[in-house]
């Protein structure tokens, strides 16, 4: 991806990060295999995952939550799966754990000192630059090195259908029905569901 084109992505996210970095690699791939994604969710992106790298995949691809061409899998996996609807065409993306650089120890030590906030400005900014070197580091990779790529079955989860609207009975907001839970009886939205048996376990 052109440096303009990364620099518009960085700036959509906020800061460049080596999760960043991994999702425009695998928007990158994306585009290459399976095209552009011009057309209104005539692609389909599947992530594992909710971390940084989205971000560059709604970027890049266009596929977005609001579309509903944009689907979570919470399995906390640096995964993602393409289909294009026109002839069924997908891939899923593996992160291969080669590809993570796990071996450099020297990026381990400065989080856990960082995390304990026990870190020295030094040590704060080594920690920064190898973050940097990382992601950048990712951006350059091969492809085929950073990716392994399955042809997968395209297997869309349903569309979300119009729903009823409900009322919660505790705190009266409107609530789609395929969320409401019922607590004694009562049609609860979930916040409200989950108070109420918080207050259950404890009386
Ligand atoms: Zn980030
Ligand atoms: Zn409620």
């Amino acid at each position: 991806m052109k440096p303009q084109d990364i620099s518009a992505v960085v700036q959509f996210h906020g800061h460049f990060c080596p999760g960043l970095a991994i999702g425009v690699r695998a928007a990158e791939l994306a585009l290459a295999e399976i095209g552009p994604h011009a057309a209104d969710e005539e692609v389909v992106a599947i992530v594992e995952t909710d971390m940084c790298g989205v971000d560059a995949i709604q970027f890049v691809t266009g596929c977005t939550f609001g579309k509903g061409n944009l689907i979570h899998l919470d399995y906390g996996k640096n995964a993602f799966t393409f289909i294009r609807r026109s002839d069924g065409k997908a891939i899923r993306l593996m992160m291969r754990p080669q590809s993570r650089g796990e071996s450099n120890t020297e990026h381990r030590e400065p989080t856990s000192s960082i995390q304990s906030g026990e870190a020295s400005p030094e040590e704060h900014k080594r920690f920064q630059e190898l973050f940097q070197q990382r992601g950048q580091a990712i951006l350059e990779m091969p492809l085929n090195q950073l990716f392994e790529v399955q042809a997968v079955e395209p297997s869309i989860p349903a569309k979300a259908r119009v729903r009823e609207s409900i009322q919660c009975e505790a705190c009266g907001e409107i609530v789609m029905e395929t969320r409401i839970r019922l607590l004694g009886g009562r049609k609860l939205c979930i916040p409200c569901f989950e108070a109420g048996e918080r207050r259950l376990s404890i009386e």
